[in-house]
């Protein structure tokens, strides 16, 4: 015991590590390029958290039912902290339906409805009140230090930061997020992780309100907002404190859409769009910030161990390090959480022998990221096959169909099969592996019954179809916009 730990990144996976490492005992030592939350409750995190380490910081989330159930197995206080904090659990799933067609299992679908700088915060300051932890904070890590035995994976012993100083570590984390220079520092050693990626294709732009007080617009009812506009997709998020995001996904190369950047062409796409307009009308909610918006998404896979054998010891990849998706299905921090809780398990069992903890992390995390991965990469293609017109590949054409029949007839049943809403919930909740959805028969013949019934009645569109809202951003153009 008394081995030291390491923890790269202060983030969700970070924070999440430290907290369940140091209540197994061990001394922690967290390191955060970004400056600590302000002190005190007088602002807002939201706004004043400088958080440039974490770009999506002030994006929208959601956070997966897999996300509570992680807090309330493994770090129940920070729960409760959540809810001290004024922040909302609800089941969107149970408020939709009648009492009388509640089963106990529907329970696995309650969530928290939080920004990502509320939710962070939480776990924060659960981790600055537990004294095995120290922070450095603000500190950068520059680089590990290593031990090679001839032909052997690199051990770590340490960690250097920019400032010249250098940890000692017997188990260093990564929790770097999906920008973790680690893999690139083991290459260096000649160490290589193995990884898959894929691009996501996509450009977010979002706005967050806060509800006018009065406001009689349901908070239910933007946490199921969604609708597509040929291949753009809008998307609303509840908030804590009386707030919500309004989210919208574009192809990156749509350059008209690409000025929704700009708060005119935001405000007049949003406003032209029936199903968003009141949740953006001033008479109904005020913006926070500005629009936000963040491209470059990939779906990335890291392996760190490559045929059976451990790419590095004395190092786990946490969170997005080891694996990331696309952001729109909301699994990240659910899967930053279970990866974090694994690795403390990893950790402490195996403290003594860095092959058998990397092995026995592997084992606990691959192949539920290998799931969220393929689902992530599958679901994008799906996307880009459909939207930029191109035949899908012959080595694809069965994955495509089984995707094809989770959109258009699991996710189109929701509203009129209630089985086929439990099944939905259950993917996007992460409340069973994320790949199990047609694993279930009577789920498949109830996806096709609805995908029938969709394309034969096919539900009216109110609103404009992309070329119309491209040509509602072009006029709102400012004459003096270049
Ligand atoms: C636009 C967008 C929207 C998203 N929406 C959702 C959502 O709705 N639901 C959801 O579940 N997930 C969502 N995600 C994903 C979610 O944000 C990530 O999965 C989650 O933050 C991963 O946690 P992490 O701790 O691994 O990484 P991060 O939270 O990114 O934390 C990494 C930390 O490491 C620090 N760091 C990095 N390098 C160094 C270094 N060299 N030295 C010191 N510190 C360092 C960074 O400053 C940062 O604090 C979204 C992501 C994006 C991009």
């Amino acid at each position: 015991m008394n081995r030291r730990v390491v923890v790269l990144g202060g983030g969700i996976a970070g924070l999440a590590a430290a907290i369940a490492l140091a209540r197994r005992g061990y001394p922690v030592t967290l390191i955060e390029r970004d400056p600590p939350p302000p002190a005190g409750h007088d602002e807002d995190p939201f706004l004043a958290w400088k958080r440039r380490g974490v770009p999506q910081f002030r994006l929208p989330h959601g956070f997966s039912a897999r996300a509570r159930s992680q807090l309330a197995a493994h770090a129940p206080d920070v729960l409760e902290r959540l809810l001290a904090d004024g922040i909302e659990e609800i089941n969107v799933f149970k408020r939709l339906i009648s009492p009388e067609l509640w089963e106990p299992s529907d329970d696995e679908f309650t969530v928290v409805w939080a920004r990502r700088s509320a939710f962070e915060l939480a776990l924060r300051r659960s981790a600055e009140s537990e004294p095995g932890i120290t922070f450095l904070c603000p500190a950068v890590a520059s680089g590990l230090r290593f031990d090679r035995s001839p032909g052997g994976p690199p051990l770590v012993t340490g960690v250097r930061l920019a400032d010249g100083r250098e940890l000692d570590a017997d188990v260093v984390l990564d929790c770097g997020g999906r920008s973790s220079p680690v893999s690139r520092w083991l290459a260096a050693e000649d160490a290589h992780v193995r990884t898959d990626t894929q691009d996501c294709r996509t450009v977010y732009f979002s706005r967050y309100y806060r509800f006018t007080p009065g406001c009689d617009l349901p908070k239910t009812a933007v946490a199921i907002l969604r609708g597509d506009i040929d291949d753009l997709m809008f998307i609303g998020f509840p908030g804590d404190d009386d707030t919500f995001a309004i989210c919208v996904e574009a192809r990156p190369d749509d350059q008209d859409i690409r000025l929704l950047r700009h708060t005119w062409a935001w405000e007049a796409a949003t406003s032209g769009i029936p199903a968003v307009a009141p949740w953006v009308d001033p008479a109904n909610a005020t913006p926070l910030d500005e629009v936000q918006t963040m491209g470059g998404h990939h779906n990335v896979r890291r392996r760190y161990v490559v045929d059976g054998r451990p790419v590095a010891l004395g190092l786990l990849a946490v969170g997005d390090a080891l694996c990331t998706t696309n952001p729109a299905y909301g699994w990240g921090a659910s899967m930053a959480l279970t990866y974090a809780f694994a690795a403390a398990e990893a950790v402490s069992s195996h403290d003594a022998d860095p092959v058998a903890m990397a092995l026995a992390y592997d084992a606990a995390t691959s192949s539920e990221a290998d799931a969220v991965y393929k689902e992530s990469a599958a679901m994008d293609r799906a996307r880009i096959y459909r939207s930029t017109g191109q035949e899908v590949p012959e080595h694809d054409r069965a994955e495509m169909e089984r995707q094809h029949l989770i959109a258009e007839g699991v996710g189109a049943g929701v509203f009129f099969d209630i089985e086929l809403g439990r099944a939905f919930s259950r993917r996007v909740n992460l409340a069973g592996p994320a790949d199990a959805v047609l694993d279930n028969p009577d789920i498949v013949s109830r996806a096709r019954a609805a995908r029938e019934r969709i394309t034969s009645e096919p539900a009216p569109k109110p609103g404009p179809d992309l070329k119309e809202l491209r040509a509602i951003v072009l006029a709102a153009k400012p004459k003096t916009t270049v």
